[in-house]
C-alpha cells in the first residue's frame, strides 16, 4: 500500500462520523488532502472552524439535493456564508426515486448555486449528478463560464458521452471505490483524461474493510485507478496532486 501523506480526498463528509473533531484531526494526522463537504450551510461554522487551522483539510459550503424538499429556504443561509469560501459543496441534483419529486426545486437551487458562484469568481464546486447528469451538465453550461468557476464531478456515473461533454465543459471528476468495483461505471472512468482526475472517498458513505471509509482510505482508489489505467500507483498519486494544484491555483 502506497504512504497516505499527499493523496487527495476531495469529497469527505468528515462532520458525519461520530467524532467530527477526530475525524479532522485524522485526516490532517494521514497528510491526506481531505475536502470536507457539507450538506446544509448550518453546518459550515463549525466546520470552518475546524479545517481552518489544520494544513490539509478545507471546508465546503453546501445544500445538498436530498435535503431540498425539506430545506429549500436555506439558500438564503447559503448565500450569506458563500464569500466566506473558495469551496462549494455538496450541491447538485439528486432525480433517484426517492428525491424525484423535487426535482423541480433542486434545479432552482442549483442554477442560482451555479450563478452565484459565477458571479463570485474562482470558486471550486463539488457537484452531486444522481440519475441527472445530463440536467447537471446542462445547468453548468448555462450558468458558469468556465473561467468562473470550477466543476468537480462527485461519484459521477453519466454515460461516456456525457463524461466526454464534461471534459469539454472543463468538469474535473473525483473517482471513488464503489465507481471502480461496479463493471457498469469503470469504461467510462478508464476513458477520463488523467489531466481531469481526482480521488475521494464520500465517507462514510461507502466501506472499506468491512466499516465506514476515512480519508486515508482514498489510497485504495489511487491503487484500484492505477490498475484500470495501467500506471502505478505513484504516477496516480503524483498526478492526482498536481490535478489538485492546477484546481487550486497553488493555494490550497
Ligand atoms: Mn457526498
Amino acid at each position: 500500500m502506497i504512504a497516505t501523506a499527499g493523496l487527495v480526498d476531495f469529497h469527505c463528509h468528515l462532520d458525519l462520523y461520530p467524532d467530527h473533531a477526530a475525524a479532522v484531526k485524522d485526516a490532517e494526522a494521514a497528510g491526506v488532502f481531505t475536502l470536507a463537504v457539507t450538506t446544509t450551510p448550518r453546518a459550515w461554522p463549525r466546520n470552518y472552524e475546524l479545517a481552518r487551522r489544520t494544513k490539509h483539510v478545507r471546508a465546503a459550503l453546501g445544500l445538498h439535493p436530498q435535503l431540498i424538499v425539506e430545506r429549500e429556504n436555506e439558500i438564503e443561509l447559503w448565500e450569506q456564508y458563500l464569500s466566506e469560501t473558495r469551496y462549494v459543496g455538496e450541491v447538485g441534483l439528486d432525480a433517484g426515486p426517492r428525491f424525484f419529486k423535487s426535482l423541480d426545486a433542486q434545479k432552482r437551487v442549483f442554477q442560482h448555486v451555479l450563478q452565484c458562484c459565477a458571479q463570485a469568481g474562482s470558486k471550486i464546486i463539488t457537484v452531486h449528478s444522481v440519475r441527472s447528469a445530463k440536467a447537471v451538465l446542462d445547468l453548468v453550461e448555462m450558468n458558469l463560464p468556465p473561467k468562473r468557476g470550477t466543476v468537480v464531478l462527485h461519484w459521477f456515473t453519466g454515460t461516456k458521452s456525457d463524461a466526454k461533454r464534461a471534459v469539454e465543459l472543463g468538469c474535473y471528476f473525483s473517482i471513488n471505490s464503489a465507481m471502480l468495483s461496479n463493471e457498469r461505471h469503470v469504461p467510462m472512468v478508464r476513458e477520463i483524461p488523467l489531466d481531469r482526475l481526482l480521488t475521494e472517498t464520500d465517507g462514510p458513505f461507502t466501506r472499506t474493510d468491512g466499516r465506514e471509509s476515512k480519508p486515508s482510505d482514498v489510497a485504495l482508489v489511487v491503487e484500484g485507478l492505477a490498475s484500470l489505467r495501467q500506471i502505478s500507483a505513484n504516477e496516480v498519486a503524483t498526478t492526482v496532486r498536481g490535478n489538485l494544484r492546477t484546481l487550486v491555483g497553488g493555494r490550497m
